[in-house]
C-alpha cells in the first residue's frame, strides 16, 4: 500500500442512522427474551441441545446490547449475524426445516438495507441468499439430526412464525418512521430560511397566492407590510457581518411576536420581510406596522458589549381588484421607498399615486 492509500478514508460499510440502531438495541432485547423462552421450550421438548444453545445466543445479545448502547455498532452487527446464522443452521438441522428456524434469515434482508452502504449491502445480501439456499438444498438431502415430536415441532414452528411476524410488523413500521420525519424535514426545509427559521420567499409566494385566490372569492381586506432594516450595511460595516446575522434574526423574532398566528412572515430579501396579513384593511395594516416599529425601538439592541441602532422602516398596502401578487407587493415597496425618502423609522401606507406611478 503506498502513502497515498494510506491517507485515504476507508469508505463507512454502516450508515449513520441513529434511529436503526436504537431500534437494533430494541431487537436485541426481544431476540434476547425470545431466546429464554427457548431455553425452556427445548428443554421441556426434550432437545437438550438446542436449549442449552441458548444460553449462548442471550449472552450474545446482551453483548451486542452493550456495544450497541457504547455505538460500537460493527462489533453488535458482527454478534448478532453470528447468533443468528448460527441459530438458524443449528435448528434446521437438529430438528428440521418445518421448525421455521430459517425464516430469522429473512429478516436481514430490510435491515441489511437500512443499516449498510448499498454496496456492501448488496454482497451481504447475495452471501445471505447463497447460505439459505444451500440449508434448504441440505435439508433435502438428509434427515434432521435430533428431531422432535410432530406436534411440539408444530409449536416451535408456529412460535418462530409468530415472532418473525411480529419482528417484521416492528421493522416495516420503524422504516415508515423513517420515511415520515425525512419528508416532514424536506418539507421544511424547503420552506423556511435557515437563518431568521421564518418562511422563505418561494414558500411565502405559493402561501400568498392562495392569499389572493381566497381574496378574490370572498373580498375580506388583506394587508401587506414590507419591512426593511434601517442603515443595515452600517451595521454589518460597523459591528461586523456576525452582529449583522444576529441583528436580522433577533428583529425577525419580534416582528414574528406582533403578528396574529393567521398572519403569514417571511424573509423576503436580505434585511427585508414581507407580512400578508388576512382580514386586515389598511388601517389596521397600519396599526400592526406601527406596533412592530415601536417594539422594535424600545427593545435594547447591544451585542458583546456596543450598542447597535436597528430601526425599521415599513411599506404598508391591501390586495384590490384584479391584483397579480406582485402589484400590492409593489405598492408596499413604492411605500417603504417613501419611508426612506422622508428618514426612516417610520411607516407609510401606499397612495393613490403609488397605484398610478
Ligand atoms: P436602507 O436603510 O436604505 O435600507 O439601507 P441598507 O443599508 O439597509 O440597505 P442596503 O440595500 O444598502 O444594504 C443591505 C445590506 O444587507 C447589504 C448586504 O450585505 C446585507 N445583507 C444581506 N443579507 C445579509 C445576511 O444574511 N446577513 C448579513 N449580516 N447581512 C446581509
Ligand atoms: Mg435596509
Ligand atoms: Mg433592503
Amino acid at each position: 500500500m503506498n502513502s497515498s492509500d494510506k491517507s485515504k478514508p476507508l469508505a463507512p460499510v454502516f450508515v449513520r442512522r441513529p434511529q436503526f440502531w436504537r431500534v437494533a438495541k430494541r431487537c436485541c432485547q426481544i431476540a434476547g427474551t425470545v431466546d429464554v423462552a427457548f431455553f425452556f421450550l427445548f428443554h421441556a421438548f426434550g432437545s437438550p441441545i438446542l436449549a442449552w444453545v441458548n444460553v449462548i445466543s442471550v449472552s450474545m445479545y446482551v453483548l451486542a446490547y452493550q456495544a450497541l448502547a457504547r455505538r460500537r455498532n460493527r462489533l453488535a452487527i458482527a454478534l448478532i449475524w453470528t447468533e443468528v446464522i448460527v441459530h438458524a443452521a443449528l435448528g434446521t438441522l437438529l430438528i428440521g426445516w418445518d421448525s421455521g428456524f430459517h425464516y430469522y434469515l429473512l429478516m436481514f434482508i430490510p435491515a441489511l438495507f437500512l443499516s449498510m452502504q448499498l454496496r456492501a449491502a448488496l454482497v451481504s445480501l447475495v452471501s445471505l441468499w447463497a447460505f439459505y439456499v444451500v440449508l434448504d438444498a441440505v435439508m433435502w438431502a438428509i434427515e434432521p439430526l435430533q428431531p422432535i415430536s410432530r406436534s411440539a415441532l408444530l409449536a416451535v414452528h408456529l412460535f418462530n412464525l409468530s415472532v418473525v411476524f411480529a419482528m417484521f410488523s416492528y421493522l416495516s413500521f420503524f422504516y415508515l418512521k423513517i420515511v415520515n420525519s425525512a419528508q416532514r424535514k424536506l418539507r421544511q426545509m424547503a420552506a423556511t430560511d435557515p437563518l431568521t427559521g421564518l418562511f422563505n420567499r418561494r414558500h411565502m409566494i405559493d402561501s400568498a397566492e392562495r392569499e389572493l385566490a381566497r381574496f378574490e372569492r370572498n373580498r375580506h381586506p388583506i394587508g401587506v407590510l414590507l419591512l426593511d432594516i434601517d442603515h443595515f450595511k452600517t451595521i454589518n460595516d460597523s459591528h461586523g457581518h456576525d452582529v449583522g446575522d444576529k441583528v436580522l434574526v433577533e428583529v425577525a423574532n419580534s416582528i414574528n411576536s406582533q403578528l396574529r398566528t393567521q398572519d403569514l412572515i417571511a424573509r423576503w430579501g436580505g434585511e427585508e420581510f414581507l407580512a400578508v396579513l388576512p382580514d386586515t384593511d389598511l388601517e389596521q395594516a397600519r396599526a400592526i406596522a406601527e406596533r412592530v416599529r415601536q417594539a422594535l425601538m424600545q427593545q435594547s439592541w447591544c451585542f458583546d458589549g456596543k450598542p447597535v441602532a436597528v430601526t425599521i422602516s415599513v411599506g404598508i398596502s391591501e390586495f384590490e381588484e384584479g391584483d397579480e401578487l406582485k402589484s400590492p407587493i409593489k405598492r408596499a415597496d413604492k411605500a417603504l421607498y417613501r419611508c426612506k425618502d422622508n428618514g426612516r423609522n417610520r411607516v407609510e401606507v401606499c397612495s393613490g399615486f403609488d397605484k398610478i406611478a
